[in-house]
């Protein structure tokens, strides 16, 4: 639920509310305010999470300096439009650019389009002129697994913490953030070492609430990628566990389904991104190589996924496709092919965003 207090009310009864909340073990989060009508209005609001039910909503409703008690259903209270009541910006901090002049990304509400282009799986020969294609054609991040989720155990696995090692030092030369996905709790220690800037939870992993309760307690950005077998509901109640740790930094991720009569490698969910961008205040990215799955496929699913309000893309790229550890089938290969797409996603987002 959201409190809004009169206007003017001492600090005191305020604290005196939030005691109450606490002793009946919600958490309590002061909104430096952006709801009501006049500055003075604004800065008197609190979220509050936890199971909150009618009898705490009505007993908070009848303390005097209680203006209103807003509920809020559906979606997480955390990832809500109208927890601000606008959509919110997640900064990607980027401290190891700072040599090479890159500053931190911004990605979210009237923001440029954020681009997050690498290969698929990290390898010692191909990445650093992956990447480097992929910051010369205008990327903003670059992507990399070195542990990479195989539906078969006889596949390649990713080169685990070489990779991250790898990623590191691409990162040194290149200067984009790197975002990297982890599998499994037991490596956070190592992602934190090679100091990951942006952790990706899969869509395998879209339900394992333990570790999305650790990576967002380590309060790096969170590329939370949606459950391919999850309902809508199911996916934004599991990013939620991310954010309940404390973590602000979640961005969410569409990247198609399993579906009934797609010719893709997943049914595209591109019009979710009109309808979460109605229902949460989290940057939305899309995916467009895992959706798609095919080259061919990732300018114009770009495209729609740009104009149709996407703040961000994923995408894969490989220089030499052929000898890409995985996915080379739908990674783009050159710089001559990239930067002409990344430019048209930019103004179509342009075209159809505020930008502020
Ligand atoms: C990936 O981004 O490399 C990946 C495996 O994605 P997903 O979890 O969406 O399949
Ligand atoms: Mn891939």
């Amino acid at each position: 639920m959201i409190i809004q207090y009169f206007t003017g009310t001492p600090d005191g009864e305020i604290e005196a509310v939030r005691a109450k909340l606490r002793d009946w073990g919600f958490r309590v989060q002061f909104n430096p305010g952006e709801l009501g009508a006049s500055p003075e209005e604004r800065i008197q609001v609190d979220n509050v999470f936890g199971n909150v039910k009618d009898e705490h909503r009505v007993s908070i409703g009848e303390v005097d300096c209680v203006k209103q008690v807003i509920p809020v259903e559906g979606v997480p209270q955390n990832l809500s439009l109208v927890r601000r009541g606008h959509r919110a910006t997640v900064t990607l901090p980027n401290p190891h650019g700072m040599k090479a002049g890159q500053g931190p990304v911004e990605i979210g509400a009237g923001r440029p389009l954020v681009v997050m282009a690498g290969v698929c799986a990290v390898d010692a020969e191909y990445t650093l002129a992956s990447h480097r294609m992929a910051k010369d054609a205008g990327a903003d991040l670059n992507r990399g697994g070195a542990f990479k989720p195989r539906t078969s155990p006889y596949d390649f696995q990713g080169l685990k913490e070489d990779g991250l090692k790898l990623l590191a030092e691409v990162r040194a030369e290149v200067g984009l953030p790197i975002v990297s996905e982890i599998l499994d709790v037991r490596d956070i220690d190592l992602f934190m070492k090679y100091d990951v800037d942006v952790l990706q939870t899969g869509t395998r992993n879209a339900q394992n609430f333990e570790l999305l309760i650790e990576v967002g307690r380590t309060g790096k950005p969170v590329l939370y990628k949606r459950g391919f077998s999850n309902t809508m509901d199911e996916s934004l109640k599991a990013a939620n566990y991310v954010m309940e740790q404390g973590n602000d930094n979640l961005i969410f991720c569409l990247r198609g389904v399993k579906g009934i009569g797609h010719s893709f490698r997943n049914q595209g969910d591109l019009d979710e991104i009109v309808s979460l961008s109605h229902l949460i205040d989290r940057p939305i990215v899309y995916d467009v190589s895992h959706s798609a799955g095919r080259k061919s496929a990732v300018r114009a699913i770009g495209d729609m996924a740009a104009a149709g309000g996407a703040d961000g893309i994923l995408l894969d790229v490989h220089v030499s496709p052929r000898h890409a550890l995985v996915d080379g089938f739908q990674a783009i290969d050159t710089e001559a092919e990239l930067a002409p797409m990344i430019a048209r996603w930019r103004q179509l987002r342009e075209l159809t965003q505020p930008v502020g």
